[in-house]
């Protein structure tokens, strides 16, 4: 349930709200709005009578939450979350351009990449310190020195930095040095990661899980704005089907389903859902005209030598040429890029 205030209600008012919902032995959680404060009522089973709340001085409106995931939800708040780090924007009306390589190698590759990354005209920059790989005999990752790799060449070009966190070791190590903590599509489901991400500051890029259904992967949003933390970019990257020629199948549709029902921002993530460089840019394209809010690419100088997800590394021309052509676009698409 969502109790939402008038607009002339004061922070008395609200606490009135919270301490009704606290008697009732339930939690609530403030949202706050541009013009209205709405106040949700989290953690019950059973339906909670109205009329408690219907006497309270300057509550507007009592609207009952049918799905599952409440804070994520449009019901509890319409307009679209806008996720701002350092000056720049993911979400409402802003596309976000987010490329670099799968994982962080060494020093000269990540300085070399973000130069690329930068030419490219994106404001993100991405890179693994830990790779949760499928084989343990497959590169893991530099850890500590991976973020810090990452954030040296992020400060260098001017680029917002998004990196993976896989545990409260690895969340520890991201926290002063990332801008952006990433929970991968094999953690989208480890809750604790949830809970810890939930308590950061730093805004939250959620991978949607290979078998993960559309309630699943809202769900596990709801627990990071349930933990504390408003800010989260969902990310779509492909699921698993019976479709063998590529590595994921890239769920487009989920774009604009989401974009209905809930009011966070989604990127989508071609490279990890092709698999393959040539997929690359007719499925960029594809999330950019379903409504997606932004893009997130590998890049690679030298694909061929990269330690993780070399085959679907774009070379930097053809990031340049990519970004360039899907910021030529964007306006067809109600989006600004600059
Ligand atoms: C990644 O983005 O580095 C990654 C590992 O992707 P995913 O979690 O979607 O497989
Ligand atoms: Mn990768």
């Amino acid at each position: 349930m969502l109790i939402v205030m008038d607009p002339s209600a004061a922070e008395e008012d609200v606490v009135k709200v919270e301490e009704a919902i606290a008697a009732l032995g339930l939690e609530s959680h403030r949202i706050p709005g541009g013009l209205r404060t709405a106040v949700a009522i989290i953690g019950n089973v059973d339906p909670i009578p109205k009329e408690v709340f219907e006497g309270l001085p300057r509550v507007a409106e009592i609207i009952a939450v049918t799905r599952p995931y409440k804070l994520v939800s449009r019901e509890a708040k319409t307009a679209d979350t806008v996720v701002e780090v350092k000056g720049e924007q993911i979400g409402g009306s802003r596309f976000g351009f987010i490329a670099g390589p799968c994982a962080v190698e060494n020093r000269e590759q990540m300085m070399k990449t973000a130069e690329g990354v930068k030419a490219a005209g994106a404001t993100f920059l991405r890179g693994g310190a830990v790779k949760p790989r499928t084989s343990p005999y497959t590169f893991q990752g530099l850890g500590e020195e991976g973020y810090r790799l990452l954030a040296e060449a992020g400060a260098e070009y001017g680029l917002i930095t998004v990196s993976e966190v896989v545990d409260a070791e690895t969340a520890a190590m991201a926290r002063d040095h990332i801008d952006i903590v990433q929970v991968g599509s094999r953690n989208m489901q480890s809750f604790s990661l949830l809970k810890i991400v939930g308590g950061m500051k730093q805004p939250v890029l959620l991978k949607r899980a290979a078998s993960a259904t559309l309630k699943e992967f809202l769900m596990a949003a709801e627990y990071v704005l349930a933990a504390g933390n408003p800010n989260v970019i969902l990310c779509e990257r492909g699921i698993r089907t019976f479709s063998d020629f590529q590595r994921n199948t890239f769920d487009v549709s989920v774009i604009p389903e989401i974009k209905k029902r809930c009011h966070l921002p989604i990127i989508g993530d071609p490279s990890h859902a092709a698999g393959k460089r040539a997929m690359i840019k007719p499925l960029a394209r594809a999330a950019l005209a379903a409504g997606a809010d932004g893009i997130m690419v590998e890049m690679h100088f030298n694909p061929r030598q990269a330690l993780s997800d070399g085959c679907q590394s774009l070379y930097p021309q053809e990031l340049k040429d990519l970004f360039d052509e899907l910021k030529r676009l964007a306006p067809f698409f109600d989006k600004k890029v600059d």
